[in-house]
């Protein structure tokens, strides 16, 4: 696939560990060691300044700033801010004096460098030893954010000294609220400090002149620690405090620091967040850092039962899959209706932690097969819950009904490129088709006859006035959009795009007919509105080319000079990174499925000649510089039976961010495309497959380099195990009542 690929990390079942610090590549160190718990996260940033280039973040949950839109010309209809999970007060910021020098990994001399990230028990670890004025410490440090407590940070450091002569070290701990956003429009600082004292900050974000919330975090820090307190300063924005140990030859210092992080997210008041982060900072003072510890890693534990998949004879591909899935689990737990999943979680700026139709597209496909359905569920809610917003969108755009945003947190579009704002429409298609996801694998009618009805009539309204007639061919159209495949702007006819409006119409006139009548009465659909949509259904354009067989990824498409991805110089991938913007454009290159997205959606709706036609045509154009692009042409070559081109498309998925195959991961890790790995194995090696009738059907294989793989799936009040080995497949009920599934098109009865 002429990729180029950079691996920085050692390859281990369970670990991401490397004994070099790597300046060079310091911020994809840091993205590659990202911690969260679903209520916070943070970059593998140190504790300690570092003098060299570094990309420092934490975030929490929900809290974000509209940072106002900057463009060279601005059009008219352009959201007014671009909505960021801003960077939180540091929380965990230590510095370390050595014998009044100050540690900076950058410049010192250090030896035995560890860092080593434990996936099974979310844990982060650091180690080496510092040579500095004819000294010699050793450090540990310990960091994660529980699970067992979601508004915990705990860490611990000690430091030992490796010389004859007595050492100084000091440490001045701080929480400190002089933070930035590296990619702030207007260089702004987002935070205001309301109060500060010497072992707490309480800080609001500045006030906007959007009229979106404004958001208060209160973090109270406690430490354990023999060594003596000797200092404290409180200022404007940062409080310190500072320990010192004096240690003989061998002697070995300690700190744990322990930080509640609260938020007006949960506390209304200001009393309430103070008595809240007060409350948690009592109650664990007198916890160890050993039960602290073991309490979050025995929630880690039942996680990993439950859904670690494991590979047997391909370590890469272990660990890949274990960093997908961990990348998953710290992001999003699906307690909480008001959150949804960033395509970069917790682990950098870009993308503003915001929503995108990544959640409906890739992600909900693998939390229905991963989690209780109440997660899925509150995916749906959450959008439920904007719908105001959407219909702000498409009001926006002159339009009826509702336009779900391409990139959001409070249901009004804040993405600021027009191609994107304005074109990028398709995600009123893929919110409707989570609907219809949701509710064929759990078989859960309540949402999509309430709600769900609700979000489906008036995103058909936004399609029935978003197409137009073309009276010259009898048929309904739409022009001036951009389809998943965003290397083509402002194209007529994208196939995806009409297909999924026509899908959308047609799927809305099906649940209408099954709604309650009170329901039904509540949506206000009138005959002429529905015999319109019907209208539509039954003559939309959907560009198709009899000679190749194919459906045309937009009008013109054919005319480009096609030639396939492996005629492009190696050097010059990723085009996004090497050619102008322009020369994109003009070239048949596709960022990522387009054709084959709405294909894969669908996939039991087409034949396998639709398929093979398509998939052959498509996937030769395509440069998978979207993170989301691989996996999901892994599970239509393996439909396919194209064995080898879905094992290396499930790497190149598996370990997009290990391997940095996009040149960007130091920005942040993909999360939404974490995915991937599961949806490439569960619906491509497995065959998994979930058909209207609520039939579960598998239609398993092994890749050739493995000797087996297997994995746990949540259906319907079950619990089932999938194992393929080479002398075939294994399938057990671990929980709940019998199911009769279907394994090679042969009927199984579990029990
Ligand atoms: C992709 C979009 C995606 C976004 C966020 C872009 O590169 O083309 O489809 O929504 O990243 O993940």
């Amino acid at each position: 696939m002429g990729l180029i690929m950079k691996r920085i990390f050692e390859v281990a079942p369970w670990n991401v560990v490397t004994h070099k610090l790597d300046k060079e590549n310091k911020r994809l160190q840091e993205s590659l060691t990202s911690l969260g718990n679903g209520y916070m996260g943070m970059r593998g940033n140190f504790e300690e300044d570092y003098s060299g280039d570094s990309l420092p973040g934490s975030y929490l949950a929900g809290v974000w700033y509209p940072d106002k839109t900057r463009v060279g010309w601005w059009k008219n209809g352009y959201p007014e801010y671009f909505g960021k999970v801003i960077n939180a007060v540091n929380f965990i910021k230590m510095n370390f004096l050595i014998n009044g020098s100050k540690l900076d990994l950058y410049t010192d001399k250090i030896s035995d460098f560890t860092l080593d990230l434990d996936m099974k028990n979310a844990l982060l670890k650091r180690s080496f030893i510092v040579e500095k004025d004819g000294v010699k410490v050793k450090f540990n440090f310990e960091r994660f954010l529980s699970v067992a407590q979601k508004e915990l940070s705990v860490q611990k450091v000690s430091f030992e000294n490796l010389s004859d002569d007595s050492v100084e070290v000091k440490v001045i701990s701080s929480l400190d609220a002089n933070v930035k956003n590296e990619d702030a429009n207007y260089d702004e600082h987002f935070w205001e400090v309301l109060e500060i004292t010497d072992n707490s900050i309480i800080a609001k974000t500045k006030p906007n002149d959007f009229g979106t919330p404004r958001f208060t975090s209160g973090m109270q820090v406690g430490y354990v620690t023999g060594l003596k307190e000797v200092d404290q300063t409180v200022d404007k924005l940062e409080t310190s405090k500072t320990f010192v140990a004096d240690l003989k030859a061998h002697e070995v210092g300690t700190i744990e620091k322990r930080v509640a992080v609260v938020t007006s997210r949960d506390y209304e008041t200001i009393d309430d967040l103070r008595d809240a982060m007060e409350g948690i900072a009592a109650k664990v003072s007198g916890v160890s850092y050993e039960d602290l510890l073991n309490a979050h890693e025995n929630v880690w534990d039942n996680r990993w039962s439950q859904s670690d998949i494991k590979i047997d004879g391909d370590t890469d591909a272990q660990q890949g899959m274990r960093f997908n899935l961990f990348g998953l689990f710290t992001t999003y737990s699906g307690e909480d209706s008001r959150l949804n999943i960033g395509p970069k979680g917790f682990t950098g700026e870009k993308y503003g932690g915001a929503t995108y139709w990544d959640t409906e597209a890739f992600c909900i496909p693998v939390y229905l097969g991963v989690s209780q359905p109440e997660v899925s569920r509150n995916l749906l809610m959450y959008r439920y819950n904007q719908l105001k917003g959407a219909y702000i969108n498409a009001e926006r755009q002159g339009l009826k009904g509702a336009l779900y945003p391409m990139v959001t947190f409070n249901g009004i579009e804040c993405h600021n490129e027009w191609e994107i704002t304005f074109e990028e429409i398709h995600r009123n298609g893929d919110i409707a088709f989570a609907i219809y996801n949701y509710t064929r694998y759990t078989g859960d009618k309540s949402f999509v006859l309430h709600e769900g009805s609700k979000m489906l009539t008036e995103m058909s309204r936004f399609w029935a006035d978003r197409v137009h007639y073309s009276k010259r061919n009898e048929q309904y159209m739409i022009h001036g959009v951009t389809g998943p495949d965003e290397y083509e702007n402002n194209v007529d006819n994208n196939w995806y795009t009409n297909f999924l409006a026509r899908w959308t119409l047609k799927y809305t006139l099906q649940i209408l007919g099954e709604v309650s009548k009170d329901q039904f009465e509540k949506l206000n659909v009138s005959k002429e509105e529905m015999d319109h949509w019907q209208d539509i259904v039954d003559k939309m354009y959907l560009p198709y080319d009899e000679d190749l067989g194919i459906f045309v990824q937009h009008d013109g498409f054919l005319d480009k000079d096609i030639q396939p991805v492996s005629s492009i110089p190696k050097d010059q991938l990723p085009i996004n990174q090497h050619w102008s913007w322009d020369k994109i454009l003009r070239s048949p290159y596709i960022k990522q499925g387009d054709v084959l997205q709405g294909i894969w959606d669908f996939i039991d709706d087409f034949s396998e000649r639709e398929k093979k036609r398509n998939f052959d045509f498509y996937e030769p154009l395509t440069v998978h510089e979207s993170s989301l692009s691989p996996a999901i042409h892994s599970v239509l070559a393996a439909d396919l039976h194209y064995d080898q081109k879905a094992v290396a498309l499930y790497e190149r998925t598996a370990r997009l961010d290990l391997d940095n195959y996009n040149n960007d991961t130091a920005d942040g890790l993909h999360i939404t495309s974490m995915t991937g790995g599961w949806l490439a194995m569960v619906q491509g090696f497995a065959g998994m497959r979930v058909h209207d009738d609520g039939t579960l059907s598998y239609k398993p294989f092994l890749p050739k380099k493995w000797n087996s793989y297997s994995f746990r799936q949540v259906f319907r009040g079950r619990v089932i195990e999938v194992a393929v080995k080479e002398n075939g497949s294994e399938f057990k009920l671990v929980s709940g009542d019998p199911l009769q599934i279907q394994v090679n098109d042969k009927p199984l009865m579990l029990k």
